[in-house]
């Protein structure tokens, strides 16, 4: 069972999708670390630029096959040669509706072609794949027959790909039952999502027998994209027990990673990678998830299993379970009837429409506890941003700190990372930004924004806090400035 990633190709044809040369490389070498057997890493004849970049990921010789994609064209497949790519995947389409309308060859003709292209493949490279397009809407009979012809060239590994993603998990079972026992040669899938569907039917190709299966990270691809890496993989480990050679625990900082390169969000509840796949706000599920995890969790997946983390959210659902199990790990211990009031008042706030954050919970915590807020480590005093479009933004920061008064200034991509990177310059604990997000309350240019973000201490604590104000840049310190505190408070509290 090998898992063979087309993200940099397929992937890459997502519309509105261009990635860099560098992030291109930074994602063969992510995927090869992660143990993906086979990168697709691009179509060479498509472009100069493309067929460089395939030639530079090649070059890398990461521990993985790297293949390069092209047409039944001898001109194609040299490209891909000229690349030094490890197997050369040539295409052709088998289905009427294809042959008629693309290529206008009739069944004996695309036969001769496969043939004689994949025997050329052969002739010039080690590997080849093979792939009938639209296989799943082809007449079943001559598609074995195309798929013999391959066999009998050389193919060393044949895809059957779901070109428009409408197969249902049923009909594919049938059709990779009978490939696998009527062609001569390792059998792959590459399903496309158009009726979402595209995982459930790669996963069950698996079940009647493929031995590799064709994902992209956080399914990115054509149209409604491919299967997803996450959670073919996380099915095939977790419910099938089916081993895949992908190191799961760095699923999540993959996905994170394409994320960022894509520009393209992982929704909250996309499964296994989404942020609350494995968060609990309703007080049920929350006292269930404190006693035992697998309570309100598939328990044969973990977050540890996929490098993500558990989170008690604190939302209008909120419990008293969860309230004191996420104060008690800020070692501070309300009574009973201080807890009551601490809920009341979250429920209140989230019911009127406010995300409640970490450091709201410890405010309000603190403030009903009569404890006091322990002293804020940071306290700003002034701010001066300088940005436009000829002037590298520029933020310079004065703040107390412990009582002591500091300065640092910093340069960033815009005035709100100048600004958030000279707070970070100043503060004593080493954090790292985990999230940031602006949303805009009202509708016009004087709108007001409120800013969540979420920080990260060395020792993998997250701390979230929001700011508002009508100037995001404030707005944005304002925030940073409240979870450092929080973090620091919390500190102080562990130490005492
Ligand atoms: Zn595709």
């Amino acid at each position: 069972m090998t898992v063979f990633d087309t993200t940099l190709r397929d992937g890459e044809q997502t519309p509105g999708i261009s990635f860099t040369f560098a992030q291109k490389l930074e994602i063969a070498r992510q995927l090869a670390s992660i143990g993906v057997h086979a990168i697709e890493a691009g179509f060479p004849a498509s472009s100069q630029g493309e067929q460089e970049t395939v030639k530079a990921i090649a070059d890398q010789k990461l521990d993985a096959v790297i293949c390069g994609l092209a047409r039944s064209r001898t001109e194609d497949v040299d490209v891909c040669i000229d690349c030094d790519v490890d197997m050369v995947h040539v295409f052709i389409p088998t289905s009427e509706v294809q042959r008629v309308h693309t290529i206008k060859k009739t069944p004996e003709e695309v036969l001769d072609i496969t043939r004689e292209i994949v025997s050329y493949v052969r002739d010039h490279c080690e590997l080849c794949m093979f792939s009938a397009m639209d296989a799943t809407r082809t007449d079943t009979e001559y598609l074995i027959k195309v798929f013999r012809a391959a066999a009998d060239a050389g193919a060393t590994i044949i895809n059957v790909p779901d070109t428009v993603g409408v197969y249902t998990p049923t009909a594919m079972k049938n059709l990779i039952t009978r490939i696998v026992s009527e062609v001569n040669c390792p059998v792959d899938v590459h399903c496309h999502n158009d009726f979402g569907l595209a995982v459930a039917n790669t996963t069950t190709a698996v079940e009647a027998g493929a031995s590799q299966v064709q994902v992209t990270v956080n399914g990115l691809g054509e149209r409604a994209g491919n299967a997803d890496i996450s959670q073919t993989v996380m099915i095939l480990e977790s419910i099938y027990g089916v081993k895949t050679g992908i190191k799961t625990a760095s699923l999540y900082e993959t996905s994170r990673l394409i994320s960022r390169y894509s520009g393209i969000g992982v929704l909250p509840i996309q499964p296994v990678v989404g942020d609350n796949a494995f968060s609990h706000e309703s007080g049920i599920h929350s006292h269930g998830v404190i006693a035992c995890a697998a309570t309100f969790e598939p328990g044969i997946m973990t977050p540890e299993m996929v490098g993500h983390r558990r989170r008690l959210t604190l939302g209008k659902h909120v419990g008293r379970h969860a309230v004191r199990q996420m104060l008690t790990d800020a070692h501070i211990n309300p009574s009973e009837i201080e807890i009551d009031r601490i809920v009341e008042k979250v429920k209140f706030m989230s019911v009127k429409g406010k995300k409640v954050t970490d450091a709201d919970l410890y405010e309000i915590a603190t403030t009903i506890m009569g404890i006091g807020n322990g002293g804020r480590a940071i306290e700003l005093q002034d701010i001066a941003i300088m940005t436009g479009n000829h002037v590298i933004p520029t933020a310079s920061v004065k703040a107390l700190v412990n009582g002591k008064e500091l300065v640092c200034s910093s340069t960033g991509n815009g005035p709100v990372d100048a600004a958030l990177k000279a707070i970070l310059g100043i503060v004593p604990a080493k954090v790292q930004l985990k999230e940031f997000n602006i949303e805009a309350i009202s509708g016009g240019s004087d709108a007001i924004g409120h800013v969540n973000i979420a920080i990260e201490d060395d020792h993998g604590h997250v701390f979230s806090a929001s700011g508002s104000g009508d100037d995001i840049v404030l707005a944005s310190t304002e925030a940073m400035v409240n979870a450092i505190n929080l973090l620091q408070r919390i500190r102080q509290a562990e130490t005492k």
